[in-house]
């Protein structure tokens, strides 16, 4: 059976607008993925949680509208050209009424392929043709600078460079701050070393897109110190982790993920050792 197309969802976020996009999925034995952790108790936590192995790990990008500027996209998936459970970002954007080439702003959260992947189209053109690419100068330095005989994966970084060549003169690398009016980067290195969250709105009420803090949220929430093999810095992804796992638990705010299970905005309560994650799109909806 084949999902036609999810409908939009979307929240109220201050003066933003925010639309979470499906772009598919992709399954990795959790074997394969999760390092840090028993794998029996890995493989328990997600059983427990009536979850696969290998999981479907949902991939979502986000959609965000401001008075005043124009759509903003943050992360655009992997494309199907890198896997083909994956490239449908293009028709959830149509779906939500907003096009290709309207998109002002790209802002990525990080370089890996499952979130840039959808820059480039199967023709090797631009995806968002009239975009400024926003992402963080770690992640450029590390992913686009770096010399590539030196580099551990010489396929991967030659598939993040293509992505961000027809991007090349219209990229804005940043630190922190106020990247576009109302979204603010948060700065959560480890995964990557410019791993970064954007928060949108303040208070309770906010809501901080943490790019890939969670791959499997059922296990990673129970057990915070378990990483993932993609990890750049395991050590400094899992205390980025737990401290953002606090934070969030903490102010009773909003998160939102791009392998959160679609629609993808929770809450968080700490549960013994742990956190529970808490589908928060109905809480949302009440408040
Ligand atoms: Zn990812």
């Amino acid at each position: 059976m084949q999902l036609s197309n999810a409908s939009p969802i979307h929240w109220q976020v201050g003066e933003a607008t925010l639309t979470t996009l499906s772009d598919g999925y992709f399954e990795i034995p959790l074997e394969h993925l999760i390092v840090n952790a028993p794998m029996e108790k890995v493989l328990e936590v997600q059983h427990s949680a009536l979850r696969l192995n290998p999981p479907r790990i949902d991939v979502n990008a986000y959609l965000v509208r401001i008075p005043g500027h124009g759509p903003v996209l943050i992360d655009t998936g992997g494309g199907s050209q890198l896997m083909p459970s994956m490239g449908k970002l293009p028709s959830a954007l149509r779906a939500a009424g907003v096009s290709l080439e309207s998109i002002q702003t790209v802002i990525l959260t990080h370089l890996h392929g499952d979130h840039c992947g959808g820059l480039v189209d199967v023709e090797g053109h631009a995806s968002f043709p009239n975009a400024e690419i926003v992402l963080h100068k770690a992640e450029s330095a590390y992913w686009l600078e770096s010399n590539l005989d030196e580099v551990p994966d010489r396929n991967t970084f030659g598939f993040i460079r293509q992505m961000l060549v027809p991007y090349a003169n219209r990229t804005r690398l940043i630190e922190g701050g106020e990247v576009v009016p109302g979204i603010l980067a948060v700065p959560l290195p480890g995964h990557t070393p410019g791993h970064t969250g954007y928060r949108l709105g303040s208070g309770p009420s906010s809501v901080l897109i943490w790019g890939d803090i969670v791959h499997v949220p059922a296990v990673q929430s129970t057990l915070p110190d378990a990483g993932t093999a993609m990890d750049v810095d395991p050590a400094l992804a899992v205390k980025t982790r737990k401290d953002t796992f606090r934070q969030v638990a903490e102010a009773g705010s909003f998160v939102a993920g791009m392998h959160l299970e679609f629609p993808g905005l929770a809450q968080l309560t700490s549960q013994g050792d742990g956190y529970r994650i808490l589908a928060g799109h109905w809480i949302a909806m009440q408040g």
